[in-house]
Order: C-alpha cells, then sequence, then structure tokens
C-alpha cells in the first residue's frame, strides 16, 4: 500500500501519519522531517534547506527527489509507505511517476484556511522523532514531553503567522494542482479535515479501502 499525504499546511497530514503507521504497519516518509533533521545535524541538505523553510518556501524539487528517492528505496519500505508531504509540486509529481513510483491512494486532507492559524499556533513539534501535537486538541501526556520518545516538543521556527500565511499561499499556487494531476489518475480520495483527529483516521482507512 503507498499513499500520498496530501493538504495545506496544518491540515493534519503528520498527525494522521502517525497513526496510519500504526494501523497499516508501513512506514511514514515525511519531508520535512527529514529537512528539519538535515538541518539540526548540520548536513549539506540541511544548509541547502534551511533558508526556503524559514521563509515559508518550498526546498527546490532536485533536493527533495535525492531524499525521497533513496528514503523509498530501503528495505523497510518494500510493503509500502506513507508520502507527508511530497509531492508538493507538479515537477515532483511526475518526477516520482517518472521513477516508477507506484502509488495506490492519494488522500487530499480538506481543510478551511481559516481553521490554520488556531492549528499552526497551538503546534507543538517533537524536537527528536518530529510527531506533532496541539496543545488544546492534542496535547502530549506529560507537558513538553513527547508522547513517543520522551525528547523535548517545541514551536516550530516557521510557525509564526507571517510565515503561515505565506505558506499557505505557497500552497495554493504550487501544490494544489496536484489534486487534479492525481484525480486525472483516479487515483485522489477527499477527507474532511475538520472533524476530530481519529474520526479523519477511519474516513481515511475507509477511502483506501483499508477499514479493520
Ligand atoms: P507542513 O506540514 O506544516 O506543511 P512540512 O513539515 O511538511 O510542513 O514542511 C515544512 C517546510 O519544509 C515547507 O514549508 C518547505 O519549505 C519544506 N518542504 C517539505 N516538504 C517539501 C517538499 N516536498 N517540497 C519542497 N519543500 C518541502
Ligand atoms: P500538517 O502535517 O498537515 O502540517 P499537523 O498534523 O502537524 O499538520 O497538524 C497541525 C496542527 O493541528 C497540530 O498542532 C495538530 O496537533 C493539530 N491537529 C491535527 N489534526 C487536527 C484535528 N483534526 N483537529 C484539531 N487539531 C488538529
Ligand atoms: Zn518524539
Amino acid at each position: 500500500m503507498n499513499l500520498i499525504l496530501l493538504g495545506a499546511p496544518g491540515a493534519g497530514k503528520g498527525t494522521q501519519a502517525e497513526l496510519l503507521i500504526e494501523k497499516l504497519g508501513i512506514p511514514s516518509i515525511s519531508t520535512g522531517n527529514m529537512l528539519r533533521e538535515a538541518i539540526a545535524n548540520g548536513t549539506e541538505t540541511g544548509l541547502k534547506a534551511k533558508s526556503y523553510m524559514d521563509n515559508g518556501l518550498l526546498v527546490p524539487d532536485e533536493v527533495i527527489l535525492g531524499i525521497v528517492a533513496e528514503r523509498v528505496a530501503q528495505p523497510d519500505c518494500s510493503r509500502g509507505f506513507i508520502l507527508d508531504g511530497v509531492p508538493r509540486t507538479l515537477a515532483q509529481a511526475e518526477a516520482l511517476e517518472a521513477k516508477g513510483v507506484r502509488i495506490d491512494h492519494v488522500v487530499s486532507i480538506e481543510i478551511d484556511d481559516s481553521v490554520i492559524e488556531g492549528r499552526m499556533t497551538g503546534r507543538r513539534v517533537c524536537t527528536k522523532c518530529g510527531a506533532s501535537y496541539h496543545v488544546v486538541a492534542n496535547p502530549t501526556k506529560i507537558e513538553g514531553k513527547c508522547d513517543l520518545c520522551g525528547s523535548e516538543v517545541a514551536i516550530r521556527k516557521d510557525d509564526t503567522p507571517e510565515t503561515v500565511q505565506k505558506r499557505l499561499a505557497v500552497y495554493h499556487a504550487q501544490t494544489e494542482v496536484l489534486k487534479d494531476f492525481y484525480a486525472q489518475r483516479k487515483l485522489l480520495r477527499l477527507v474532511n479535515g475538520d472533524q476530530a483527529i481519529t474520526k479523519i483516521t477511519d474516513e481515511i482507512l475507509e477511502v483506501i479501502g483499508a477499514r479493520v
């Protein structure tokens, strides 16, 4: 089962990916998390990506395609994977297709722009594993500590209101066209992202035909 999670920043892709890992037993590939890790480790990829990310712009396609191609080729992806936050441009989608990366379902988590700001101001992410929380909607069990790995959770540098607005504009300008691209290939499934987290997971499992 190879899945893509599509949606605006703050739609809930990362949150759903974490839940789907457990339900489906396949790994999630989050380009955002991989890039933040690369920045924290001071790698070449991290150096290339940092200024784009801090400014709410997309990192160049060739940087993204390099890290994704390497990751999907790893053994733990042989039974399937969840792409969280990639592809994000038509060029990325076309390149994945050209590389022969098979996709079974593209789930678009639909959410109105007006809901996003509240999501982002309350978002806290694990500095180690990238798990996403919300101070009201999905708090950590122990304040300030990740439920999954116990590390510190923090506010993301790009979750300021100005940068969030910019990322939303980038989503509408560069990413939203992917819905048409995948609809043409009969792979697009829509779910309502403005409901309880567990309800959304149920809907996703239903649209991908995996409800147990
Ligand atoms: P969100 O889930 O809030 O949209 P992500 O963690 O997915 O945020 O992405 C954070 C930033 O990382 C993006 O604003 C962008 O700069 C960069 N990024 C992540 N994935 C991609 C991608 N597939 N293509 C280009 N840039 C990306
Ligand atoms: P994305 O990966 O699409 O940028 P996240 O999964 O990080 O989005 O979610 C953005 C913020 O919204 C996080 O703080 C998360 O805890 C919260 N969130 C996710 N899904 C929901 C939901 N269904 N209802 C309320 N808050 C949510
Ligand atoms: Zn963690």
